[in-house]
């Protein structure tokens, strides 16, 4: 190098993260050591003499890899809110979108219409909302990856069977599709990949329905059809596949451990299912789930769970009926318009029937065993301002109706828009007990966050800070060393994120840095700054103080900058072919 005149300045950093200890997302042992960012890229760890164009003092703080969120729906919402908000707030630096069948491309004439109706009632997201949010214009998948603007994280989005099955079949998607439609699908899922989507995602679940009832497209798929488009997956380097297995927390039937088996196997990549949430009740299926997807590693297949570490917060509503809806005899209610769902609510015998109901066999069953113990997060009326905040067993309690009728009462006296759920409890130690063994299983990796869908109903979007409080603070099960290995490292990993996931020098900067004794989620609001002016959930987050994006800073001390330095993630180039080996590199 010698003779060479290196131009004023080369030597200056771009940023220096100085102070904090370095959790790197393998799970070593964190170290004090100052993080040094150059062009977008962590350039030396360690004591650092540079300059730097700015200082951030991590002040006894971790400073660990971004966050990676491979479950959101944030397909829409990039188009009106390049934020991506709230997940950066929560230190998720790359989310990856698409899941579930349910990516926005590609369209045709025909679908635009259908596929914003068909999110509306599968994920949450208000139609008026979607409609305002953008025209709905683009077709292929390339033409909407253009759409995107700059993002304050990195995006990557897979490429969903629904929309595949809509594009190719229409409005007649309830049956079974012919080869030549397979073909067709197969064609335009190979132009997705080639354009940069991340991989296939489908869905047999039961929730999953369209606005008029229907069963969503995916879920009329054979086995053959899953296998024929897996298999697409395989041509194209980096990519994954996703899927949503019916009553996911029961024991797999042979029928579905065999199409997610094959999938896996036909395409060469792995394929994870969401979503796990280990409860003392179901840990046997969980278990067992775990044991048989490990033998189908022997048929060459790799089919991993997504888990989520808590349950979010969910509140519900009997205006979009979400949960609800799965109550056996319950759907018919909410294909009713408002009004007639409203007069059946109100007719006691009706309203009998469906408390009943109510009481039988179903996947959600044990959510509804006491309407009692349910709290009403919000009301909507003069009348029923007073009962904001209060258990249902309360207005039970004042008004000498049973529990399902009192709260019906309120229901009907708010148009439907009453939100209620039940409080999160302290998990008691035994199920904790149970999730962190399954989250040292090589079988899992965290996730199923859900953030974009659900938007009024759901606060998944927390995930990460709850799991730091949680699991390592309250609970103590794991290290943060451990932790952040799940956040950062393996998530990286499932999906070959290659240069993401840890902070190690040459490694893209996308960092965050926290304060490990106070990290937590902030109590949620309800935010009516949808694109129509609709409501969603919303949540910051204490305890993050800097979360940097190619080394941009995106969020300072709990709020969101102006910095838009996302990157769309593309298969093949942001991403490598992921390992088919299941390993679980740390303890707990
Ligand atoms: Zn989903």
């Amino acid at each position: 190098m010698d003779g060479w005149v290196r131009p004023e300045g080369d030597e200056v950093l771009d940023v220096a993260i100085v102070g904090g200890l370095v959790v790197d997302g393998t799970g070593a042992t964190r170290r004090r050591a100052d993080v040094g960012i150059r062009s977008g890229s962590i350039v030396a760890i360690g004591r650092l003499d540079e300059a730097a164009h700015r200082t951030i003092d991590a002040g006894d703080m971790i400073v660990g890899p971004g966050f990676i969120d491979l479950h959101t729906h944030y397909d829409a919402q990039a188009l009106w809110d390049p934020t991506l908000g709230p997940s950066p707030l929560h230190g998720v630096t790359t989310a990856i979108a698409g899941n579930c069948g349910f990516s926005i491309a590609p369209l045709t004439d025909r679908t635009a219409s259908y596929v914003p109706e068909m999110l509306s009632r599968v994920e949450g997201m208000p139609l008026a909302s979607l409609r305002a949010a953008a025209d709905w214009s683009w077709r292929s998948t390339a033409d909407y990856l253009e759409r995107i603007p700059p993002t304050s994280i990195g995006l990557g989005v897979l490429v969903g069977h629904s929309a595949l099955r809509g594009a190719v079949m229409g409005l007649d998607f309830e049956r079974a599709a012919a080869p030549a439609e397979i073909a067709a699908m197969a064609t335009l899922l190979r132009a997705g990949l080639a354009a940069g989507g991340l991989g296939f995602s489908s869905s047999w679940g039961t929730s999953h329905r369209d606005p008029d009832g229907r069963p969503a497209p995916s879920r009329f798929a054979s086995h053959d059809e899953l296998v024929a488009l897996a298999a697409v997956c395989g041509e194209f380097a980096g990519t994954s596949l996703q899927f949503i297995p019916p009553n996911m927390n029961e024991p797999f039937d042979d029928e579905v451990l065999e199409v997610m088996t094959t999938m896996s196997a036909a395409a060469r990549r792995p394929i994870n299912w969401n979503v796990m949430i280990p409860e003392p009740s179901n840990l046997d299926a969980c278990r067992h789930n775990l044991r048989v997807a490990a033998e189908a590693g022997g048929r060459g297949a790799r089919v991993v769970a997504l888990t989520a570490p808590f349950p979010a917060l969910t509140r519900l509503t009997f205006d979009t009926g979400f949960v609800l809806d799965v109550l056996p005899g319950w759907e018919e209610l909410f294909a009713m318009a408002r009004d007639e769902r409203c007069r059946v609510l109100a007719d006691p015998q009706r309203r009998g029937e469906l408390e009943q109901r109510a009481r039988e066999p179903s996947p959600v069953r044990r959510f509804f065993d006491d309407w009692g113990d349910m709290h009403l997060f919000d009301t909507h009326t003069p009348a029923t301002r007073r009962w904001a905040g209060r258990s249902v067993a309360d207005v039970a309690a004042a008004t000498g109706a049973s529990a399902f009728d009192a709260l019906i009462d309120v229901v009907c006296a708010d148009g439907l828009l009453t939100g209620f759920g039940r409080l999160p409890t302290r998990a008691a130690e035994t199920t904790m007990r149970a999730r962190a063994e399954i989250w040292a299983d090589p079988g899992t990796v965290l996730g199923g966050s859900d953030a974009g869908a659900h938007l009024d109903m759901l606060d998944g979007f927390a995930l990460t800070t709850r799991f730091l409080q949680g699991a390592v603070r309250e609970h103590g099960l794991l290290s943060t060393e451990a932790a952040v290995h799940h956040l950062t490292a393996a998530p990286a990993a499932l999906y070959g994120l290659h240069d993401r996931g840890r902070l190690v020098e040459g490694a893209r900067a996308d960092v965050v840095v926290f304060d490990e004794e106070t990290v937590a989620p902030r109590p949620c609001e309800v935010r009516t700054d949808l694109p129509d002016g609709s409501a969603r959930l919303f949540g910051a987050a204490v305890g993050i103080s800097h979360v940097l994006v190619g080394g941009e800073v995106v969020c300072e001390r709990g709020e969101m900058t102006d910095a838009r330095p996302g990157i769309l993630l593309r298969s093949g180039r942001d991403t490598l072919t992921p390992s088919m080996a299941a390993v679980r590199e740390v303890d707990g």
